[in-house]
């Protein structure tokens, strides 16, 4: 499966100065609600990152995506694992297990989100499943920014990835983009300004 053709034909790899929701900059971004639009294909990438995931015999009872940006493939997953779906949101900064969700001592969850870069929101969620007596097994993605090791992959995993070494990350592909902190961006020194995906339109 050609993840990133997928990306390109559904106009998700936007190219020019991004603000990401670590705060770092990059010439790139990943839309992937735009490629998730199309339900067929939500389906088949749950359906081929659950093999993975299968493949490996990993225990999960339930999937947690950190809302908004997992939503979708943290959904699409739990129908392919056929498994529990909730999600962690952020409230006032603080991401939360809330709506009545329950978080049995020891559950097994799995973090998902769309895409993983160094993993920080993914590792918020995490934080408070444990929180609740939960157990965090892995973590899944659609794909991979290349600053934390997914398994299979040769990249290897670099200082800034959040996620902890011990435990799977999951993901179909690799996108090897480089990623900067706001003082040291080359596209902020050209006078560009950082653009917040989701916000004016894009
Ligand atoms: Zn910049």
């Amino acid at each position: 499966m050609d993840v990133r053709q997928i990306y390109m034909d559904a106009n998700a790899m936007l190219e020019g100065h991004f603000k990401l929701s670590s705060g770092n900059h990059s010439q790139y971004y990943l839309q992937s609600a735009k490629v998730l639009e199309d339900p067929k294909t939500a389906k088949l990438l749950a359906d081929a990152l659950a093999k993975q995931i299968k493949a490996t015999g990993l225990e999960i009872d339930t999937v947690c995506a950190p809302a908004l940006g997992g939503l979708i493939a943290g959904f699409a997953l739990a129908t392919a694992l056929d498994k529990r779906s909730i999600f962690a949101e952020r409230v006032n900064g603080e991401m939360q297990i809330r709506r009545g969700f329950e978080i049995k001592a020891g559950e097994k969850v799995i973090v998902c989100e769309d895409i993983i870069t160094t993993g920080g929101s993914a590792m918020e969620a995490a934080k408070a499943i444990e929180a609740l007596g939960g157990i965090v097994v892995g973590f899944a993605a659609l794909a991979n920014r290349g600053f934390c090791k997914r398994d299979g992959s040769e990249l290897s995993r670099k200082v800034n990835c959040a996620l902890p070494e011990e435990k799977p990350l999951f993901a179909l592909a690799d996108f090897d983009f480089e990623m900067y902190a706001p003082d040291a961006c080359p596209l902020c020194v050209n006078g560009s300004e950082a653009i917040k995906p989701g916000s004016r339109g894009n």
